[in-house]
């Protein structure tokens, strides 16, 4: 078989490459769906890089979030289990890298309380990506988690003061209003605090199969990590294009070919103003797209069926995975309480 040269869609600050034992990073996931294309090159493949380099990776399960806008918990360990899979199958080493849940670390979900003492009413509903999410969940009811799990996110990074997080581009808004938490924490209390920084890849936001705005989980526009070769080929091929058979690479003026033109690329590692050059027509660009993407993910596919054999050893991963991040958690919070003057 062809050897595709997986390009990375991230490129590494040079200070995290000199010196990369100096650094953690932390990041996570909704189990809200199927993780995605989008996913893996909007974050899972940077998270993956900067483990291997050596940062002290955590990769959180975010299962607390799922109730920001969702009923359906019933699916809960469905997905929480996916997930594993897809983190095993990307690359990230349980040996080295902390995976864990939310509900498993108390200790964590209690700086909740201080850090929603530090912030607004205002800058909480001011949170664009809030506004986006109000907006697309279609609810007349909005919970209170909908404007306070950026405070929640804050927590998450804080706790075990990570440096950096691979994300989309929706996490900004959520990573500045962490910095300012922090920022007032360590004014008012101590200096306990990193500031974390966001690490964006070259798919910042990839737009779904349809053309909209963002692939997402639960859109139906998404190539899930967990897909086979026969469903991806389906689904690329009812992928929204335009009616100029000419394809040209234009994000702006032909967002759905460049999009498909874009995962492509990422896919091959050629550049997808020359992998336009070379096509006839919609049908052409989606047999490319369908090669590209299948052969990409083949050896992803395949180990994330191998690991699929051993359920067992995926609750041990969480549970050894829950206990070191509940441990940095705990000494997190004694600090906390020492700083708050809460210690007794
Ligand atoms: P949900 O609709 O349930 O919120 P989601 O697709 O937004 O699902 P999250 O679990 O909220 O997924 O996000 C996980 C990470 O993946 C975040 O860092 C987010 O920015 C990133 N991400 C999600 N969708 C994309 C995308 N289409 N392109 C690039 N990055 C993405
Ligand atoms: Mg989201």
């Amino acid at each position: 078989s062809t050897i595709v040269n997986a390009p990375n869609a991230l490129s590494i600050p040079q200070s995290i490459e000199d010196n990369p034992g100096d650094f953690r990073m932390l990041t996570g996931d909704r189990p809200t769906g199927l993780l995605h294309v989008g996913h893996y090159f909007g974050t899972l493949q940077g998270r993956v890089r900067l483990q291997n380099l050596g940062v002290d990776t955590l990769v959180l399960i975010a299962d607390y979030q799922v109730l920001t806008d969702r009923d359906a918990a019933d699916r809960l360990p469905h997905y929480v289990e996916e997930f594993l899979l897809d983190y095993l199958a990307v690359g990230i080493d349980p040996s080295r890298s902390t995976i864990f849940a939310h509900s498993a670390v108390p200790a964590l979900n209690q700086l909740l309380l201080p850090f929603l003492s530090l912030v607004s009413t205002a800058e909480l509903s001011r949170n664009p990506t809030v506004k986006e999410e109000i907006a697309a969940s279609g609810r007349d009811a909005v919970s209170g988690l909908m404007f306070t799990y950026p405070v929640h996110q804050a927590a998450d990074l804080l706790f075990c003061n990570a440096d950096i997080a691979p994300v989309g581009d929706d996490q900004i808004p959520h990573l500045e209003l962490t910095r300012t938490i922090a920022r007032r924490f360590n004014d008012r209390y101590e200096p306990l605090f990193t500031l974390p920084q966001a690490l964006l890849s070259r798919a910042p936001r990839l737009r779904g199969l349809d053309g909209s705005a963002k692939m997402g989980k639960s859109l139906s526009n998404a190539i899930p990590l967990s897909a086979s070769a026969d469903e991806t080929a389906r689904m690329i091929r009812t992928a929204t294009t335009d009616a100029d058979r000419h394809i040209t690479y234009d994000p702006e003026g032909r967002p759905e070919v460049s999009n498909l033109l874009l995962i492509a690329s990422l896919c091959t590692g050629h550049d997808p103003h020359e992998l336009a050059d070379g096509l006839d027509g919609a049908a052409a660009l989606k047999r490319l797209l369908t090669e590209a993407v299948n052969e990409h993910f083949a050896p992803i596919r395949l180990r994330r069926q191998e690991y699929a054999r051993d359920r067992a050893q995926l609750r041990a991963i969480l549970r050894d995975g829950n206990a070191r991040a509940s441990a940095i958690a705990d000494d997190t919070l004694a600090r906390v309480h020492r700083a708050m003057r809460t210690a007794y």
